[in-house]
């Protein structure tokens, strides 16, 4: 049998985005050494100006779609690759430009900039899946480039990627965190919360704020019942649901119901 000595295209590309995700590709560092070895990294403008012509093997998508040209230009990148992955809050849930999903974008858009005509923006700030088919979203804000190496890993080898989709409290227990809520009282969204992090903050003493996005099977309305019970007010309890990932679907219900209380 003739193998194919051509390796893998490796594109990654940018919509509407703090670059943080891209940042931690470029973090992965003695990782990404071995990447390159396995993979022609034939895009990613934020690493070279050089750039290699498609089809891609595995494009990395980072962003929300927020921009008429964003819708267009999701599509044709969907065209060109084999299999499309997105990475973090903006990509997999609109990321903090989703809380204009909540307002009036016309009212922001008069107030905000000198001359609104030459802005060009859609009502919604939405994830990426919303537009085109995704074949793997990769939670956090930004990523866990540990996760981000297996995820590129388990493509290259044609395997689903080994990341968890339990909560953070998970964590907690694997690491002998004792609870902050159970423990001092401290409001935590880990519970409802997907792992990836280790669980840094609550052994830290603080509670999570959800930066990975709601776990699989998420009871945001429970959680919230008991933040009640420690204190919280509802106002409070609608802001910490619209922080990065206020565009995930339960985050986004969760709050729209304790809104209209
Ligand atoms: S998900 Fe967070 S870190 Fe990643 S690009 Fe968006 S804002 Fe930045
Ligand atoms: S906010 Fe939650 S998910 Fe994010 S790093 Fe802290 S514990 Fe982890």
């Amino acid at each position: 049998m003739v193998r194919s000595l051509r390796r893998p295209k490796l594109a990654v590309w940018k919509f509407a985005s703090c670059d943080g995700c891209q940042l931690s590709l470029l973090n992965c560092e003695e990782e990404l050494l071995a990447i390159a070895s396995q993979m022609e990294i034939a895009y990613f403008l934020e690493a070279s100006r050089a750039t290699g012509r498609g089809p891609y093997d595995i494009s990395l998508v980072e962003g929300s779609i927020s921009t008429p040209h964003d819708a267009e230009r999701i599509k044709a990148v969907r065209r060109i690759s084999r299999v499309l992955v997105t990475i973090g809050a903006c990509a997999t849930a609109g990321g903090i430009q989703a809380l204009r999903n909540f307002s009036q974008v016309e009212e922001w858009r008069r107030l905000v900039y000198a001359r609104p005509e030459y802005v060009q923006t859609l009502e919604t700030s939405t994830p990426v899946a919303a537009h085109v088919p995704v074949d793997f979203e990769l939670r956090g804000c930004p990523i866990s480039k540990t996760q981000l190496v297996e995820v590129i890993s388990a493509f290259l080898h044609g395997r689903r990627p080994a990341v968890p989709s339990h909560s953070v409290c998970m964590e907690c227990k694997r690491r002998g965190t004792p609870c902050v809520m159970v423990a001092r009282g401290t409001p935590c969204l880990g519970p409802i919360t997907q792992a990836g992090c280790g669980a840094i903050c609550p052994a830290y003493g603080r509670g999570c704020y959800g930066c990975y996005g709601p776990t699989e099977t998420p009871n945001p309305t429970s959680l919230m019942s008991w933040w009640k019970g420690l204190g919280v007010e509802d106002g409070d309890l609608v802001r910490v649901l619209r922080t990065f990932n206020a565009g995930a679907e339960a985050f986004r219900a969760e709050s729209e119901r304790r809104e209209a209380h």
